[in-house]
């Protein structure tokens, strides 16, 4: 699969338009498939788990941004205790006030202001992580108010399944979660509270970014299409 990955980043920057930033999420990744996908252009990883973010970051520190894309609340330990959290260009899952406050706290203490999305549970499903659409205007207030992270606009995972998106119902309901999320995005837009930036819209993944496009995102996650299917 390895050998696809330049081919693969060429034809999804090819296709997309200048001003979108794409995340290639290398979860379960090599280090070698993450060096090449940098080496054929992409600018940002995207982790999910620490532990391969620190493996990561040495190689491509200086070439590629790194975005954690993974639940803080089970990095916690991690993220607080056991890593440099300067490694991180941005944390794009933000879900609760309190995993904001100790994250802003661990900030103030190495001097540093994160720059955060807020993670928008936006098909409301149980089991998935993020602000309920209802609690997100409060919540903003309240991350708003954290002197070292800057809030710089919302992500979303959407609806499941991602895998297949071949029914029409499914990629239906993909859409209203990117509709609902972009409607969220402008209301709080024209809010204009102090120390929120809403700059990206980070919605839409291999089965669904061109979906999410259409509906206004303009970072995309990507990452079967870019590494093949995981390890
Ligand atoms: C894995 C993952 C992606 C990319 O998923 P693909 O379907 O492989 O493109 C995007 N965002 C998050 C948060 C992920 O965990």
């Amino acid at each position: 699969m390895g050998a696809n990955v330049k081919e693969n980043v060429y034809e999804i920057l090819e296709a997309l338009p200048p001003e979108v930033k794409v995340v290639a999420a290398a979860k379960g990744q090599s280090t070698l498939n993450v060096v090449r996908s940098v080496k054929a252009g992409i600018e940002i990883i995207g982790e999910n788990y620490i532990k391969d973010a620190k493996r990561v970051y040495s190689q491509i520190q200086g070439r590629a941004q790194l975005h954690f894309i993974g639940i803080p609340d089970q990095a916690k330990h991690d993220l607080l205790r056991k890593i440099n959290l300067n490694m991180f260009d941005m944390i794009e899952t933000i879900n609760s006030v309190d995993i904001a406050r100790e994250i802003n706290k661990k900030c103030e203490q190495i001097d540093m202001v994160m720059p955060v999305l807020i993670e928008i549970n936006s098909g409301e499903e149980e089991q998935k992580s993020g602000v309920l659409p209802n609690d997100l205007i409060d919540v903003i207030k309240k991350i708003a108010e954290f002197n070292n992270l800057e809030i710089m606009g919302l992500m979303t995972m959407g609806s499941t399944p991602h895998q297949s998106m071949q029914a029409k119902e499914d990629r239906e309901r993909a859409r209203k979660c990117f509709q609902k999320t972009k409607e969220l995005f402008d209301e709080i837009k024209k809010m204009q509270l102090s120390n929120v930036k809403m700059e990206y819209l980070s919605m839409g993944m291999s089965n669904s970014y061109k979906i999410a496009l259409k509906e206004g995102a303009n970072m995309v996650r990507i990452g079967s299409k870019i590494y093949g299917t995981r390890n």
